[in-house]
C-alpha cells in the first residue's frame, strides 16, 4: 500500500473498561491550527478530560502521537510524544522518545492512540497493518522494559512500562527500545490502566503531499544538520555528555542538591571521557542521521552510555564521579522504568534531609552504597522507597524541608543550576509541566554566548519565544536538536560578529526574536502537509499550542503562586557569590509579553486571537 500523503488523519480510541475500539479523524483545520503530535495530543485532551479529574482514575487519558515526519525523509523526525495529566504534579504533562514505535504506529495506519479507562487486569493493545486487539499480559506483569521487548521482539516495536509504573511510582517512564519518555509519570498513568505496553507494526509508505515544496526544504534541512558542528560532529561523537564540560565548567550543573557550585570529581564525568574510555558503537531514533545515543563497556558490561541529565541528577547532584557506576544505575533506572532526574533530585533530597538530621537513613552525598538497592526498593515500594516513590514535593510536604525541595509545580529541576542563567530560571517557572529543559531553554544562548548568564535583559523575550518554538516543534514532530542547524545556519548568525548579536539580543531582543529564522520549519511542514505554512503560521501554531496547556493548567488551578522556584534558588547566595534570581521583575514582563492578565492566565483576547474555545 503505498500513500502519497504524509499522515493517516486518524486516531486509534480505545475504552480499556469497555475493550471497545473507535477512530477519531484528524481534518486539515486540525493540522493548520495544531499541526499533529503534541498539538493534536493535547487537543484530545482538552476536549475529553474535565478539569479536575484524577490522574490515576480510569477517567484520565494517555495519548501516544507521531508527527507529520515520520517515515519521511525529514531528518530526526521519526519521534513521538506521548501526553497525560500527570500523577506527579497533578497539571498536563508530555515526554518524547525516540526509537522506532512511532515509525511503526504510524505504518500500521494511526497517527496516534488515546487511551481512556482501565482494564480489569494486565492487558497489552497489539496493532498490526490495521488489525486492533486488545491481549492479556498476565504473564508480562512483573518483567523489566528490556527483557519484555527482547522476549517479544517479533511481535513489532513496542512502548512498555517496568515494574515501577506497575506498582505507581509517580514518576514512572515509558520505555521503547533503548530511549524512554521519561518525565511526569506518563509510564504510571499506564500501569493505573493496567496497561503494560503497545506494540505496533505495518507497512504504510509515506511521502510529502507537495514533492516539489518537500524536496527543495529537505535538501536544505539535511544539508544544515549535515554541516552545523553540533549536529554533524559533536552530538554522535560525544552525545548529550558533551554539555558536562560546558556546563560543569560554568558552574551550571548540579551539585550537591544544587547547593554547592563546583565538583572536583566533574573530569570524570565528561562526554570526552566517556568517548575515550567507554564507547562501543553509537546508537539512535529511526531515519536520525545523527544518531546520538552511545553504548558503551562500563564495568566489563555493554551499556547504553548515560546522558547529560542523569549523570547531572545521579552524578554530580549526589557527589558521585564515578562514570561506570552511574551508567550501572542507568541501566537499572531503565529496566525498572524510572525517570532519571525525578529519581535523582528525589535522592538528593532525602541526602539533605538526612544530613540536617531532619529523617534517618543511610544515603549521604558522596557515598554510592544503598543506592542500587534503594532504586529497587521505589520501583517496588519497599520500605522506606515506598516514601521516595511520592517525589519531591510530597516527600517535602510530608517531613519538611520546602526550601531545599529542587521542584517547580511537582516535577523535579533538570541539571541546569538557574542561578549561572537566570533565563532558564524563568523557563522553569514558567513551563506548563514545571521544571523541564525542554520547554523554552535558554541556558545553550546564556553560557557564554548571546545572552549573559546573569541579569535579565532580554530573557523574557527569548523564555517566550523558544516556549512557542519547542512546541511547534514538538508537534511536527521533530527532534529538539534539530534547533541548532535551522536557527543557527543561516547567514545572520554565521557572519554578525559575536558582539553585535549580543548586543542586539541583550537589548533589542523584540527584533532578534522575530527576525530568527523558523524557515526550514515552515518549509518541511509545508511540504509535507501541502498547505502554505509560513514563518509566521509556524510560531503563531506554537504559541496557540503553549496558550491551549496553560488554558488547561488554568482550569486545573495553577496561577502566578505556581510559576515560582525553589525558595533555594529565589533566596541563596550561592557560594561562589552568584545571587539569587529576579523571577518577579521578568514574570511581570512575560506575563505581559503573552498578553496574560497579572494572575497569569490567558485572556479572552489573547484566546480569541489563536482561535482557542474557552
Ligand atoms: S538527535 Fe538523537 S535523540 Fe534526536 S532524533 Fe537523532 S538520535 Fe534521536
Amino acid at each position: 500500500m503505498k500513500s502519497s500523503h504524509a499522515v493517516n488523519d486518524r486516531v486509534l480510541a480505545i475504552d480499556l473498561t469497555s475493550g471497545k475500539t473507535s477512530t477519531i479523524s484528524i481534518t486539515e483545520e486540525d493540522r493548520r491550527r495544531y499541526l499533529g503530535g503534541k498539538g493534536i495530543a493535547l487537543k484530545l485532551l482538552y476536549d475529553n478530560i474535565a478539569p479536575g479529574v484524577d490522574p490515576l482514575s480510569p477517567e484520565n487519558i494517555i495519548v501516544f502521537m507521531t508527527g507529520p515526519t515520520a517515515g519521511t525523509q525529514s531528518p530526526a523526525g521519526g519521534r513521538f510524544i506521548v501526553a497525560g495529566k500527570s500523577p506527579l504534579t497533578g497539571i498536563f504533562v508530555s515526554s518524547l522518545a525516540g526509537g522506532r514505535f512511532g515509525l511503526s504506529l504510524k505504518r500500521a495506519g494511526y497517527d496516534g492512540i488515546m487511551v481512556r479507562g482501565k482494564a480489569s487486569s494486565p492487558v497489552y493493545i497489539k496493532v498490526i497493518d490495521d488489525q486492533v486487539s486488545i491481549e492479556d499480559a498476565s504473564s508480562l506483569w512483573g518483567m523489566d522494559t528490556y527483557d519484555l521487548q527482547e522476549a517479544h521482539k517479533n511481535e513489532g516495536d513496542w512502548v512498555t512500562i517496568g515494574p515501577a509504573g506497575e506498582n505507581s511510582v509517580r514518576f514512572a517512564v515509558i520505555a521503547t527500545g533503548r530511549r524512554i519518555a521519561g518525565r511526569g509519570g506518563l509510564g504510571t498513568v499506564m500501569g493505573s490502566k493496567n496497561l503494560k505496553g503497545i506494540v505496533a507494526k505495518g507497512g504504510k509508505k509515506f511521502g510529502p503531499a507537495d514533492s516539489i515544496v518537500f524536496k527543495k526544504a529537505v535538501t536544505k534541512a539535511q544539508q544544515k544538520v549535515k554541516s552545523h558542528p553540533n549536529t554533524g560532529k559533536d552530538l554522535r561523537d560525544l552525545g548529550t555528555p558533551q554539555n558536562v564540560k560546558i556546563y560543569g565548567t560554568s558552574g551550571i550543573m548540579p551539585v550537591r542538591n544544587f547547593n554547592r557550585t563546583s565538583f572536583d570529581k566533574m573530569n570524570g564525568l565528561t562526554g570526552e571521557k566517556i568517548r575515550d574510555e567507554h564507547f562501543l558503537k553509537n546508537h539512535g531514533c529511526v531515519g536520525c542521521p545523527i544518531q546520538c545515543g552511545r553504548m558503551g563497556r562500563f564495568n566489563g558490561r555493554e551499556l547504553v552510555s548515560p546522558e547529560y541529565e542523569t549523570i547531572g541528577l545521579m552524578g554530580s547532584n549526589l557527589m558521585i564521579g564515578d562514570i561506570s557506576t552511574i551508567a550501572e544505575w542507568n541501566e537499572k533506572l531503565n529496566r525498572l522504568g524510572m525517570d532519571s532526574i525525578s529519581t535523582g533530585s528525589t535522592i538528593a533530597f532525602v541526602m539533605e534531609l538526612t544530613e540536617r538530621g531532619i529523617i534517618q537513613s543511610d544515603l549521604s552525598f558522596g557515598n554510592p552504597d544503598g543506592i542500587a538497592e534503594i532504586l529497587e526498593d521505589i520501583a517496588h515500594r519497599r520500605g522506606f522507597g515506598n516514601e521516595l516513590a511520592e517525589g519531591t514535593r510530597r516527600l517535602a510536604e510530608k517531613f519538611g524541608g520546602e526550601d531545599f525541595a529542587i521542584n517547580v509545580k511537582g516535577l523535579e529541576m533538570a541539571a541546569y543550576d538557574p542561578r549561572g542563567c537566570t533565563g532558564q530560571g524563568l523557563a522553569y517557572a514558567t513551563a506548563n509541566c514545571g521544571a523541564t529543559h525542554l520547554s523554552g531553554s535558554t541556558h545553550a544562548i546564556e553560557v557564554n554566548t548571546y545572552l549573559s548568564q546573569h541579569g535579565t535583559k532580554g530573557k523574557p523575550h527569548f523564555v517566550r519565544f523558544m516556549q512557542d518554538v519547542t512546541d511547534a516543534i514538538n508537534s511536527s514532530i521533530f527532534c529538539i536538536q534539530t534547533m541548532y542547524p535551522f536557527l543557527e545556519e543561516n547567514f545572520a548568525y554565521k557572519y554578525t560578529p559575536m558582539p553585535i548579536m549580543q548586543f542586539i539580543m541583550r537589548n533589542l531582543p523584540a527584533i532578534a526574536v522575530k527576525t530568527t529564522d523558523l524557515s526550514d520549519y515552515a518549509g518541511l511542514m509545508s511540504g509535507l502537509l501541502g498547505f502554505k505554512i509560513t514563518k509566521g503560521d509556524y510560531y503563531e501554531i506554537g504559541e496557540r499550542i503553549f496558550n491551549l496547556e496553560r488554558l488547561m493548567n488554568s482550569r486545573e488551578g495553577i496561577s502566578r503562586d505556581d510559576d515560582t522556584l525553589p525558595a533555594r534558588l529565589l533566596n541563596e547566595v550561592r557560594e561562589d557569590g552568584w545571587p539569587p534570581i529576579e523571577l518577579d521583575s521578568m514574570l511581570e514582563k512575560y506575563y505581559r509579553l503573552r498578553g496574560w492578565d497579572e494572575r497569569g492566565h490567558p485572556t479572552p483576547g489573547v484566546l480569541d486571537r489563536l482561535e482557542i474555545s474557552h
